[in-house]
């Protein structure tokens, strides 16, 4: 599908676009393996990303992708807050096909919405950067353009609705992580581990 091969394109660059920011500015990170903190939270994601992220759940082994859907299984039975199910003794099983979100975490990113939210228009993570040190020491080059590379996600992701024969299905229609991978699990086994039921 064009939209796959698109969206491979699209995380290419945005992976080339971030080495070139962490030469530049990675002395100032501590991103790196066993911090997990962007990674406190159940993602929901577009289609084609949603249909990526599967792609590479399938290729985890059964008892990962059943230990996985009992994870999300729970969280949608009992409402319970993060971290992400994909999280495993902090780090990503998927890495090599973690959503964009999960490529730009501990980065500068500039949205016009920050501007409203935030009162400056770049965001950042806190461990990274701070206030004070922060914004002026970030040369311009290492500063992704979230609203650029939303509006990029959501042309690919309007391309694989068509291309998958649901066109007709709102574009900004998103998928929720548990949802996604909770069906994995055979209900009658996870309600008897679950409940204790017999
Ligand atoms: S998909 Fe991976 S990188 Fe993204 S939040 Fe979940 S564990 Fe973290």
């Amino acid at each position: 599908m064009q939209s796959l091969v698109l969206y491979a394109q699209l995380v290419a660059d945005v992976d080339r676009f971030l080495d070139g920011a962490y030469r530049v500015i990675g002395a100032g990170m501590v991103c790196g393996p066993g911090c997990d903190a962007c990674c406190q939270n159940a993602l929901s994601l577009l289609p084609v990303e949603a249909y990526r992220l599967r792609e590479g759940f399938e290729g985890l082994a059964p008892n990962v992708r059943q230990r996985v859907g009992e994870l999300c299984r729970t969280i949608e039975q009992d409402g319970l807050p993060g971290p992400c199910p994909l999280l495993h003794e902090a780090k990503c099983l998927l890495y090599e096909f973690r959503p964009l979100v999960c490529r730009t975490h501990g980065f500068p990113l500039f949205s016009a919405e920050f501007a409203e939210e935030i009162g400056r228009p770049v965001d950042f993570c806190h461990l990274n950067f701070t206030e004070e040190s922060g914004l002026e020491t970030i040369p311009r080059e290492a500063i992704l353009n979230l609203d650029l590379l939303s509006r990029k996600l959501f042309v690919i992701n309007r391309q694989f609705l068509a291309e998958t024969g649901r066109a007709d299905v709102a574009p900004d229609t998103r998928i929720d992580m548990t949802e996604l991978f909770a069906e994995v699990v055979n209900d009658s086994v996870w309600r008897k581990r679950h409940n204790g039921e017999k």
